[in-house]
Formats: structure tokens, sequence, C-alpha cells
């Protein structure tokens, strides 16, 4: 009966329309399908984007590759920077004396096998965990001294101060303090950095594009 007589046309268009039913069906279909596909991509990216950000920092210290040998040039017997700031810093050193004041290089290049000793060592002989350690030192491959570009100064009259948050009272930091930048250096712990404690004697260099590459994400962890 369906297909006879006047209704043949009608028939036929029924089933034109059940195809475009069909059609829509199977989109909803790919949409419930990908939904969860949607979700669980979702998911991966959230999971990458939170391994990136562990990478990152370490206990608030940036990762930082080791200096190619070649660039490193001895400052004072023992003591070894890159290349690009030893003129600046040995300049910093002749005009501080000019002002009657005495710097003294503590430490410079530190590799990050010796990073690693002295960050593992002195953790263990002090018996600290290793966050309460890092508030004070840079853990293995993540010190600025491993890229040449940082210095710790002391005061060459008051060597009671070395590495001591008293240095900060001495002739020599008060001069670092109104003159360094003119030389590019900068302090890199200061007193409002929340996971380092305050280090008036370490500086970094910036007056380079390579020490500019190098230390820029710094800011994003203050
Ligand atoms: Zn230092």
């Amino acid at each position: 009966m369906a297909n006879q007589g006047p209704y043949k046309d009608f028939f036929d268009i029924k089933v034109a329309k059940r195809k475009v039913l069909k059609r829509k069906r199977n989109k909803s279909f790919w949409l419930l399908i990908s939904f969860p596909l949607i979700l669980f991509t979702g998911f991966v990216f959230l999971i990458e984007t939170n391994k990136n950000t562990v990478i990152l920092s370490l206990f608030g210290h940036l990762p930082y590759e080791e200096i190619d040998k070649n660039n490193l040039i001895e400052v004072q017997p023992g003591i070894s920077v890159h290349e690009d700031m030893y003129n600046d810093l040995l300049a910093m050193q002749r005009d501080a004396e000019r002002d009657g004041v005495f710097l003294v290089f503590l430490s410079g290049y530190r590799s990050i096998e010796l990073q690693k000793e002295i960050f593992f060592y002195l953790k263990s002989i002090r018996n600290q965990i290793a966050s309460e350690r890092a508030r004070v030192s840079a853990p293995p491959g993540f010190s600025e001294h491993s890229t040449g570009f940082a210095i710790d100064i002391g005061d060459a009259t008051n060597r009671a101060t070395d590495f001591e948050v008293e240095f900060e009272n001495t002739r020599a930091f008060n001069w670092l303090e109104t003159n360094a930048a003119k030389y590019h250096f900068r302090l890199s712990f200061d007193k409002d950095h929340q996971s380092v404690d305050y280090e008036p004697w370490h500086w970094r260099y910036e007056g380079s594009v390579e020490a500019l590459r190098i230390f820029n994400s710094e800011s994003e962890l203050k």
C-alpha cells in the first residue's frame, strides 16, 4: 500500500527525509566521541604544562647551563669568570681602590660538579633538608655561578664578613651599592627575593647580550 497510487511521491519524500535524519544522528555520534577526546587532550596538556613548571625552577632557583670552558678567564688566582665581564670587573675593582675601597673576589665560576659537592656536602654536615639548604645555596645545575657571570665579592679590609649578611655594613658593599650598575653588575638576591635569602656579596653581570639572555627570565621568580 505504501508504494502505490497517489501516496507514491509522498513516501519517496519520507525516504529522503529519513536519510537527512540519519546524517544528523551521525553528527551527534561524532560529537559524543570527540568530547571525551577533547577532555583527554586537555588533561594531557595540563599535565605537560605542570611538568614544565617543575623543570623551570627548583626551590626558587632557575636552571643554568655550564659555560664553555674556552670562555673562562682568570681574574684572580683560582677565580675565573666569563670573558665578557673580565674588563668591567677589573675596572670596578680598580676604581673602588681609587676611592680607598678594596674589593676581593671570593668565588666566580663554579662547575656543576663542584656545586653538587657544595650543596649536598654542606646540606649533610649542617643537617639541613633540601629546601632549607636551597635558601642559601643553589642546587647543582641551578647556580648562576656555573654561567661564569656571577661573582661573590668581599671587603679585603674586613674578611670576617665574607659570605655573611654583615657584609652589607662594609665600605665595600656601600661602594658597590652606589657604583656597581656603572659596571653592569647587580645584586641577584636582594632583600625582597621570595625564595632565596639575601646575599649582599653575590653580584651578577648584565653587560652583554649573552648575560642578559641567560638571566632574562629571573624576574618570573620575584
Ligand atoms: Zn654567589
